[in-house]
């Protein structure tokens, strides 16, 4: 894989030719932070979230998955501490009225040598004062002081004025795991350690400076808690560093675009922290978490709640609140970072220049595409097409000069394009051709089904 061509403007531009990400609310002039994924980013981030799922939950020992509410009890955010400490410091440019977050405006101006999760916000606007970090957007210097602001999203249920009630839309879906970790133990009888997982929607009232996908106002997330023995908890920790790891390493990740990234500022609760981050277009960013939380989310809950929320040992009757070590990626931001990884610009021998996606061939949004050489054979290639639907997700072209068929199919990253010619007439057989090396086999449809099955496996 090559992606030292890719910029940020590159992807948002194909993203938007070939339907993968558009804006949102594009015929309105957009709404900032909102991106709504197309015929081909729908199949991609689907596939992404389903090899996750994979690995993480059905072909994982003990993970269990559940799917909760995005609208929950508000005491479960006070319980986790959203409602009194969910914030980031801000700052508005008093020239041109922009808002800026004073620690990605530090991150900036130090090009990532300066940390601002370790200083308090008076440090901050001390930096900021003493470096005369300017406005990104209109270069002035004239800076509001800092003030946070909660980062989520309020709403109110109830149908008349008098029932209104403050509800939030959920800024992780941690919490819908931790609240049904005894649900979940008792009904599958599982026997700490184990696991809950989630994938689903987030919101977050983020400022951001663009950045495409890498951080939006709406998001999906995959989360991963594993509930285990105080004292296990370090060694679990490094487990799942490595699973986290291995799994972008399996998608196809160049070990050189991503680096462990420790904590320096814990949460309080926290016991150990660290991310990984990619290699974005615009330099290193996180792209998951990994967190050894403690007992701190279970103990909290079952103090809010009042409902007991220890484990008992089946063996020994052990009673205690597991620790949890919780993993958690943003489905968009994988999204984003497989699609530059995959980025590649490639000047061919003749010259010319074909862009095209090297995609895992799990996350290809189609596994083929079944081309006929003339509209005259059309009728093998839909036959053909009709038959690996029914296991694949294919799709079908018979529009246009072969070469710009190919340079499509390359551009949304099909690992495989099929072609009858004359010969599918005669015996049968037909090209199946490699997006990465071009090169050209023949094989029958029941050898192409086989072939799709294992090389589309994650
Ligand atoms: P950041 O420091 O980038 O704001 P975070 O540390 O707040 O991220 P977590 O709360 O740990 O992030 O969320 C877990 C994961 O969810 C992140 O690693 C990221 O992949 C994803 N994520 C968080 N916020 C956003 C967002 N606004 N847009 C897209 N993805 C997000």
């Amino acid at each position: 894989m090559a992606n030292s061509s890719v910029t940020m403007d590159k992807l948002v531009a194909l993203s938007k030719a070939r339907g993968i990400i558009f804006p949102g609310s594009e015929i309105y002039g957009g709404m900032g932070n909102t991106w709504d994924y197309g015929p081909v980013g729908v199949e991609i981030k689907n596939n992404i979230k389903r090899a996750w799922w994979k690995r993480f939950v059905t072909e994982s020992e003990n993970s269990y998955g559940v799917d909760a509410a995005i609208l929950m009890n508000s005491r479960v955010w006070e319980a986790s501490g959203h409602t009194t400490s969910f914030s980031d410091p801000k700052m508005d440019c008093k020239r041109c009225k922009t808002r800026h977050r004073a620690d990605n405006l530090i991150e900036a101006h130090s090009k990532g040598t300066v940390n601002p999760d370790t200083m308090s916000n008076e440090e901050m606007e001390n930096y900021i004062r003493e470096h005369q970090v300017h406005c990104p957007n209109c270069g002035g210097f004239d800076w509001t002081p800092i003030r946070t602001f909660n980062l989520m999203f309020e709403t109110s249920r109830g149908v008349t004025d008098e029932s209104q009630n403050k509800i939030y839309l959920r800024p992780e879906t941690a919490q819908g795991e931790f609240v049904n970790f005894l649900n979940v133990q008792r009904t599958t009888r599982a026997k700490v350690p184990f696991g809950i997982a989630q994938i689903g929607k987030a919101f977050r009232n983020e400022i951001t400076p663009g950045n495409f996908i890498f951080r939006t106002i709406e998001f999906e997330q995959m989360e991963h808690q594993w509930f285990c023995k105080a004292g296990t908890d370090e060694e679990f920790y490094q487990a799942f560093k490595k699973k986290a790891y291995d799994f972008l390493i399996d998608l196809g990740f160049n070990p050189e675009h991503l680096r462990f990234h420790d904590h320096d500022k814990l949460a309080h609760y926290a016991k150990e922290a660290c991310d990984i981050q990619y290699l974005y277009p615009m330099g290193w960013q996180e792209l998951n978490g990994i967190h050894n939380r403690t007992d701190y989310d279970l103990s909290r809950h079952q103090e809010y709640s009042g409902k007991t929320l220890t484990y008992v040992d089946p063996v020994n009757g052990e009673r205690y609140i597991p620790y949890v070590i919780e993993y958690s990626i943003g489905a968009d931001r994988l999204m984003l970072a497989v699609l530059s990884e995959a980025y590649e610009e490639e000047t061919l021998e003749n010259g010319e220049v074909r862009n095209v996606m090297h995609f895992h061939p799990a996350i290809a949004a189609y596994k083929a595409a079944v081309l006929p050489l003339q509209k005259n054979l059309a009728e093998p290639a839909k036959a053909l097409a009709a038959r690996l639907k029914k296991r694949f997700a294919v799709t079908y072209d018979e529009a246009g000069s072969i070469g710009k068929r190919y340079r499509r199919q390359d551009e949304i990253g099909t690992p495989y394009c099929i072609t009858t010619d004359f010969d599918t007439l005669e015996t049968g057989t037909f090209t199946v051709r490699d997006r990465d090396t071009m090169e050209q086999q023949r094989m029958t449809a029941e050898e192409i089904a086989a072939f799709l099955a294992e090389k589309t496996l994650f």
